[in-house]
């Protein structure tokens, strides 16, 4: 048996993989960056007995803990080398829950993870080469190439999100200008429906979002089901910069499939319709290898599905 737990700024989830590939015994803990990296560690080894408990394992059967972590991550040592929402650096956090669980642990970064469970039970899992392109506060990566997760040297690759492309343009958190995620994350979409909302007091974007701070990612896709023009033009040059992103990956890396993950998955065919329309005709010899561009399937599990996939193949 083997667990995975999925960890963020907020909280930590865990489950077992049961028969037929379903997540069992799911559990959940608070996670603060006021805890040390090896007060948080113990709270997942006691999150993750508590996850066998709860899927009716005897924790002695339980073979490896599988984790995906936010930051950079050395995976071969199981090290965070940088997380800088939790402001940790080089902490060995697959020792640590070693030491507190006793059981082998393996980490991974969690885009990374998010792409590999995907690609083994998700949408990916028709494709030997696809990419998990995930949309939230900023854009995150995930490559999969022959079936296996192509982390780059040291596990440092695949940050789409910083890809420059406009020089000068909007500060990032990476210390840069102009990087993707600036213009295509959720947040970037948030902030394009703000100012819209700004510039037109009369926008049925008010009706929906109510105040500047009600704004979501959802906002522009009702206003625009409504008819509104100002949202109509929020996404679409939304899609125009997210599309072109994406239409660079896919010259680059040419996989069969890109997935659309994060919230914003949710608005399934409003999304891709558009985004299909953009990319299709700009995609180099299309007709010779075409792509399938649809939405990831797991949901906020696909980090679990991958943290214990990749503690499956360490295994191995
Ligand atoms: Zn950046």
């Amino acid at each position: 048996m083997l667990i995975g737990i999925d960890l963020g700024g907020m909280s930590a989830k865990a489950a077992v993989l049961g028969k037929d590939n379903k997540l069992i015994g799911k559990t959940r803990v608070q996670t603060s960056r006021e805890r040390s990296p090896e007060e948080t560690s113990f709270a997942l080894a006691q999150l993750a007995r508590r996850a066998a408990e709860a899927a009716g394992v005897p924790f002695e059967e339980v073979e490896a803990i599988g984790i995906g972590s936010p930051g950079v991550i050395d995976s071969e040592k199981g090290v965070v080398v940088q997380w800088s929402n939790f402001a940790w650096k080089n902490v060995p956090l697959a020792s640590y829950v070693e030491k507190y669980s006793g059981k082998k642990t393996f980490v991974l970064n969690d885009a990374n993870s998010a792409a590999l469970g995907e690609a083994k039970f998700g949408a990916g899992k028709n494709f030997d080469d696809c990419a998990l392109v995930t949309i939230g506060t900023g854009v995150g990566l995930g490559v999969i190439i022959g079936g296996k997760l192509f982390e780059g040297f040291h596990g440092a690759g695949t940050e789409f999100g910083h890809m420059v492309i406009r020089q000068d343009g909007e500060l990032c958190t990476c210390g840069r200008r102009g990087c993707f995620e600036c213009y295509a994350s959720a947040t970037a979409l948030i902030r394009s429906t703000r100012e819209e909302m700004q510039r037109n007091r009369d926008s049925l974007l008010w009706k929906q979002a109510l105040s500047l701070e009600g704004a979501d990612g959802r906002t522009a896709f009702l206003a625009a089901k409504e008819g509104d023009e100002g949202a109509k033009r929020v996404l679409s040059d939304y899609f125009a910069v997210l599309g072109e992103g994406i239409v660079n990956l896919v010259n680059i890396l040419r996989p069969q499939a890109v997935l659309i993950g994060g919230g914003i998955s949710a608005e399934g065919e409003n999304l891709l319709r558009p985004l299909r329309e953009y990319i299709y005709p700009r995609l180099y010899v299309l007709d010779y290898a075409p792509l399938v561009l649809c939405c990831a399937s797991l949901g906020n599990d696909a980090g679990l599905y991958g943290a214990i996939e990749n503690a499956r193949n360490k295994m191995q």
